[in-house]
């Protein structure tokens, strides 16, 4: 921002959002300086809205003025994706948090960009009901952080992701106009707008209502962990469950390093003698589903299984998935810092490709974990290190980029679900051409001419800011 400008700036947004919600003291500042990743910013000012009204006021004013704007639900995302690396007006969604409807009839939820992800989940639960994406951060993460980052989780392998449950939003351009793309209607002539904003992580607009696509809960679930004496023998069992044709609800798998971290910490009752072990879910009507477990135990035990353990009761599977869901979390317990890598593999390659994320970790002497969505074949090596060593921290860096090479390599991509943001914008090369990647700055330009929405996210930037 500009320094003779900064008074009025501050005016002109306690005038729209309320003094009360313009944040500007150096404590805050630092605060919404950082997210989940390791990069660190500072924006010149922080608002809290209350409306689209105003979030499109203070859109209007920022393009006016030509002053960035990054979208910020609860800064969890591991990419770098709300750190104002530019400075700018920094939006948090916090105070809109509302859930406006819930739409039985039609199954669809109506939602504010700041609910909770969890929030909405416990509420339709209540009514028979489920909003499927359930990123592991779900207790903390927003729905508009979840739009913005196209979020993943467990269930995600039969549900799909976020995209495919998203069927419409009320967005706000770069310039302030407001537009609604999709809606309840079950089909949508015109380009898919929905399609091309999830997961655009605020740099084509900000999603301001988003109408959400909603289940009904299944009627019986089962859950079992099965363990491994071998990665290989894991993976292996991944792959031949999918080629069999059974689709589990989640199919996660965690390896030695993780589990002993999880158990020191949740006391999921994870073998912490055992190389890895999956949790494997399977959901839906009741008929039949005994016959499908029968049908994963043989699959398991042809590749070696150990042992498989089905949850006796809904407390036991909680614990189960509470080991799960606080891994990254537990794994501080070994190291001050994780470093996650997001890539994406086939899932038959995973066996190949786990063994080279271990021989990556020796030849960097560093100490990676595994936990990740197996099924979808979403690796998420977490790389242990603590950040104030900076010689462990360029070995970090260097071997995060060699992992996302080895994915890239083996026909995958460079994330599944955390986004590029600042942290993997050199790898974008790993996948796209460079007329690829004009294409996708031609899109940018199309939706922010001035290249203030949350610049220096997703595309290696050729565009300066403010031109
Ligand atoms: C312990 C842990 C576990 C995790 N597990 C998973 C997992 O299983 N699956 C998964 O997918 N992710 C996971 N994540 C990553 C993260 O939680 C997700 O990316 C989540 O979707 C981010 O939500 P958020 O509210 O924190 O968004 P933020 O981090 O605040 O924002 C994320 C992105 O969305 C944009 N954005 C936010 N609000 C808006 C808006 N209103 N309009 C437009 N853009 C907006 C931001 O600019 C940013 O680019 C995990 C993170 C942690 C720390």
């Amino acid at each position: 921002m500009r320094k003779l400008d900064r008074e009025a700036v501050l005016t002109r947004l306690e005038e729209i959002v309320g003094g009360e919600y313009v944040l500007c003291s150096a404590m805050d500042l630092h605060l919404y300086g950082y997210d989940a990743s390791l990069a660190r910013g500072k924006p010149d000012v922080v608002v809290l809205p209350d409306s689209v009204e105003e979030v499109s006021k203070v859109l209007a004013f920022a393009y006016r003025e030509k002053i960035p704007i990054i979208a910020r639900g609860s800064g969890t995302n591991l990419s770098g994706g709300t750190v104002p690396i530019k400075g700018g007006i920094l939006i948090h969604f916090s105070r809109m948090n509302r859930i406006l409807e819930i739409d039985i009839p039609n199954r669809t939820a109506t939602v504010e960009p700041g609910v909770i992800t969890l929030d909405l989940q416990d509420r339709l639960l209540r009514q028979g009901f489920i909003y499927a994406p359930d990123p592991a951060s779900q207790k903390v993460s927003t729905l508009g952080g979840n739009f913005g980052e196209n979020a993943g989780g467990p269930h995600c392998l039969k549900y799909g992701v976020t995209t495919n449950h998203v069927l419409g939003a009320e967005v706000v351009l770069s310039d302030g106009t407001v537009i609604w793309t999709g809606g309840k209607a079950q089909d949508h002539p015109g380009y898919d707008l929905t399609g091309l904003l999830v997961g655009s992580e605020g740099t084509l607009g900000v999603v301001t209502k988003m109408i959400l696509r909603i289940m009904r809960a299944p009627e019986a679930i089962k859950t079992m962990l099965a363990i491994y004496d071998t990665i290989e023998d894991a993976g292996n069992t991944v792959s031949a469950i999918i080629a069999e044709g059974i689709v589990p609800a989640t199919l996660e798998m965690m390896d030695k390093v993780v589990m002993g971290a999880v158990e020191e910490s949740v006391h999921a009752g994870y073998p912490t003698d055992a190389a890895a072990v999956l949790i494997i879910e399977l959901d839906g009507m009741k008929d039949g589903m005994d016959r499908q477990a029968d049908k994963i135990m043989e699959i398991c035990n042809r590749h070696g299984v150990r042992e498989i353990r089905v949850a006796k009761d809904d407390a036991e599977r909680a614990r189960l998935w509470a080991g799960r869901k606080g891994a990254f979390g537990a794994v501080s317990r070994l190291r001050p810092n994780y470093m996650v890598c997001d890539g994406t593999v086939p899932r038959t390659k995973l066996p190949e490709v786990l063994t080279r994320v271990i021989e990556t970790g020796a030849k960097y002497g560093l100490v990676i974990g595994n936990v990740f969505h197996a099924g979808d074949g979403n690796l998420h090596p977490l790389i242990l290190f603590d950040e104030k060593n900076e010689d462990e921290r360029r070995r970090v860096l260097k071997a995060t980029s060699e992992i996302l090479k080895i994915c890239a390599e083996a026909g995958g991509t460079i994330s599944g679900e955390h986004g590029i943001g600042i942290e993997k914008l050199e790898e974008m090369s790993l996948i796209f051409s460079e007329s690829d990647l004009d294409f996708m700055r031609g899109i940018k330009h199309a939706f922010d001419p001035l290249n203030i929405l949350n610049p220096g996210k997703v595309l290696p930037e050729t565009q300066p800011l403010n031109p």
